[in-house]
C-alpha cells in the first residue's frame, strides 16, 4: 500500500470560486492567478479546469507561463513582474504575453527591443507597496514614453494593494493608494487593474476594468474579517493522510524531538503520516487542529520530517482514531486559515509548501 499522504483538490471549487469572482465584480474582467503551479494547486490542471471561464491567467514568471502554453492553451498570460532580462522579450512577443513594466531598467530594454510582434504591457505604479512599480510622479511619463513605441500595443495600469485585507491595518489603506493613482489615468479611461483577492471580495471602489484573484480561487480567504461573499468561497485542497500507529503515553513521558511535549496525564497519541517534507509547518504550535475520522482535536510534539503527533485522549470515538483512520489536515471540513493561524503563517504558505512527494489527486 502507497504512502497516504495526499492532497484531492477539487476542479469544480475552483471554478466555483472564480464565477464567485466574476459575478461579485461584472463591471470588470477577470484573470486567474495561476503562479507558483496554481498555489500549489498544478497548474496543468487549474488552468485546464479554468479554460472556459476566463480570459487571461497571471504568473510569475516567463517560465511558469509557457507551462500554461505546454498543456496547450492560447489564452494571454501577464507577468506581474514582467521580464528580468530582455532576451525574454521576443518570446513574450512571440507568445503574446503580457509583461509588467514596474521598473525604468525594464522600460528601457523595452525601448531598445526589436520584437516579431507587439506587446501588451501593464504599467505598474507604486500607490504604497512600496515593493515594485514607477511612483505616480514618475508614471505619467512612463506612460508617455511606452505610448511612443510602436511594438507596444496595448497599456494598462496596474496597482498592487498591500492592505485590502486587514481594515484596521497601520498600513497604507484601499482608499490613500486609490487616491495616489494619477488623476490623468481614470480621466483619460485608461484601463485599471488594482484588485486581488481581498479588493474582489471587500472593496468595490478597487474593481476597475480587470481583477487578478488569486488566493480566493483556491477557496480561502485573505479577508482578516469574513463578509457574506468570503462565506461561499469553497476550499478545493483537502490534505490528508492516516494514522499508522497509536499508543498510550504515560504522565511525565515525552512525545517526539526535543521533548516539547511532556504528558501532564495519560495520553493516547496517534501517529500520523505526514510531516515536513510534505509541507505541514515545523512551526505548528500545540494544539494547532487537525480532524481525525471527522473528530477535531490537536497536534501534540514537534512535527517531523515524515510524522506528526496527535492527541487522541479526548476524542468520544476511539474506533474512527486507530490505525488506518484519516486525518485532514485541511481543507473541505477544516480551514486552512485556521491551521495556518497554529502555523504562525498564511493559507498561501500552506498550499505552495505542499512538496512534490504529495500526490494530488483530482476530481
Ligand atoms: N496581483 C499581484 C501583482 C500579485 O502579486 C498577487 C499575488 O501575490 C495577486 C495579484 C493575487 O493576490 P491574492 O492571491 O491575494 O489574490
Amino acid at each position: 500500500m502507497a504512502r497516504p499522504a495526499m492532497a484531492e483538490i477539487d476542479l469544480g471549487s475552483i471554478r466555483h470560486n472564480f464565477q464567485c469572482a466574476t459575478s461579485l465584480r461584472p463591471q470588470g474582467r477577470t484573470l486567474a492567478v495561476v503562479k507558483a503551479d496554481a498555489y500549489g494547486h498544478g497548474v496543468a490542471e487549474v488552468t485546464g479546469a479554468l479554460a472556459d471561464l476566463t480570459s487571461a491567467f497571471a504568473t510569475a514568471s516567463i517560465e511558469e507561463a509557457l507551462a500554461i502554453r505546454a498543456v496547450g492553451l492560447p489564452h494571454p498570460v501577464l507577468l506581474l513582474e514582467g521580464f528580468f532580462d530582455a532576451e525574454e522579450l521576443p518570446e513574450i512577443s512571440r507568445q503574446g504575453f503580457w509583461s509588467a513594466i514596474h521598473h525604468d531598467w525594464q522600460l528601457q530594454q523595452l525601448e531598445r527591443a526589436v520584437l516579431p510582434s507587439p506587446i501588451s504591457v501593464w504599467l505598474k505604479v507604486d500607490t504604497g507597496m512600496h515593493r515594485l512599480g514607477f511612483t505616480p510622479a514618475q508614471a505619467l511619463d512612463a506612460f508617455r514614453r511606452l505610448q511612443a513605441l510602436p511594438h507596444v500595443d496595448r497599456i494598462v495600469v496596474m496597482s498592487h494593494l498591500a492592505n485590502a485585507d486587514v481594515p484596521d491595518s497601520p498600513g497604507i489603506s484601499v482608499a490613500a493608494q486609490l487616491a495616489r493613482l494619477p488623476r490623468e489615468f481614470t480621466e483619460a479611461g485608461v484601463e485599471l487593474s488594482l484588485a486581488n483577492s481581498a479588493g474582489v471580495l471587500a472593496h468595490e471602489l478597487a474593481c476597475r476594468q480587470w481583477q487578478r484573484p488569486g488566493i480566493m480561487l483556491y477557496g480561502a480567504s485573505p479577508l482578516a474579517q469574513q463578509n457574506p461573499h468570503s462565506r461561499q468561497l469553497q476550499p478545493a485542497m483537502t490534505l490528508t493522510s492516516r494514522i499508522i500507529a497509536t499508543r498510550w503515553v504515560e504522565p511525565g513521558e515525552q512525545v517526539g524531538y526535543g521533548g516539547r511535549f511532556i504528558a501532564s496525564r495519560r495520553c493516547r497519541v496517534g501517529t500520523v503520516a505526514i510531516g515536513y517534507a510534505d509541507g505541514y509547518p515545523r512551526q505548528a504550535v500545540e494544539g494547532t487542529p487537525v480532524l481525525v475520522g471527522g473528530q477535531r482535536t490537536g497536534i501534540v510534539g514537534r512535527v517531523s520530517m515524515d510524522m506528526l503527533t496527535v492527541d487522541l485522549t479526548d476524542l468520544a470515538d476511539f474506533t474512527k482514531a486507530d490505525v488506518g483512520t484519516e486525518v485532514e489536515l485541511w481543507g473541505k471540513n477544516l480551514l486552512a486559515t485556521e491551521v495556518a493561524s497554529g502555523c504562525d503563517t498564511i493559507p498561501y504558505h500552506l498550499f505552495t509548501g505542499v512538496t512534490a512527494r504529495v500526490p494530488r489527486v483530482y476530481s
